[in-house]
């Protein structure tokens, strides 16, 4: 591929917060695009734990440690038509997450309507790790909410961010 096409990847979500299985497909995706925009979504519909702000540090604060092993990497906060956004960023690929089951029908769902609205950029999902097939940002926050133990599924300092807003010592 020469440096005329480059590729720009947008991977979408809420991030709240971001998990240790976001973050193994943020580092997948880098590596199979030039540019990788990790598009962290404000959705007036849905109640989000952390700001939209507080969202987007937490990922940056990951990439930082991670930054060795990723480039090319940006978080942009949007709202409105993902694929709206995507256009506006250039994007030519959104890149989803798929966990086993549980995420198919939405996603399948999902994808077929933006093919819609704009057949130029292609969905393109990354299967969820055997290790990470089961996280999520719902569960991980009710988990911390009741006290349990998120370490593995969550960046340490996710971990802390977490257990300040839930007042866990
Ligand atoms: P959304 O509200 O858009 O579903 P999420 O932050 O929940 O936002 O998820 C963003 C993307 O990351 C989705 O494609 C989702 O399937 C994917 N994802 C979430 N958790 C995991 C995981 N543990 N492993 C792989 N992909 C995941």
């Amino acid at each position: 591929m020469g440096l005329m096409n480059k590729i720009t990847g947008l991977y979408p979500g809420s991030f709240d917060p971001i998990t240790n299985g976001h973050i193994d497909i943020i580092l997948r995706a880098s590596k199979v695009v030039d540019i990788l925009i990790i598009g962290v979504a404000e959705n007036e519909k849905k109640k989000h734990l952390f700001s939209l702000k507080e969202r987007k540090n937490l990922i940056e604060g990951q990439l930082n440690k991670n930054k060795s092993r990723i480039k090319n990497v940006k978080v942009v906060m949007f709202d409105g038509l993902l694929m709206s956004f995507a256009e506006k960023v250039n994007a030519n690929l959104i890149i989803r997450g798929l966990r086993a089951v549980s995420d198919f029908d939405y996603e399948f769902q999902m994808t077929g309507m933006n093919a819609r609205l704009n057949s130029t950029i292609e969905t393109v999902f990354l299967m969820a790790s055997e290790r990470h097939q089961f996280i999520s940002s719902r569960f991980v926050k009710e988990i911390c909410m009741l006290d349990g133990d998120v370490s593995s599924f969550v960046p340490e300092e996710v971990h802390a961010k977490l257990s300040n807003k839930f007042n866990i010592k």
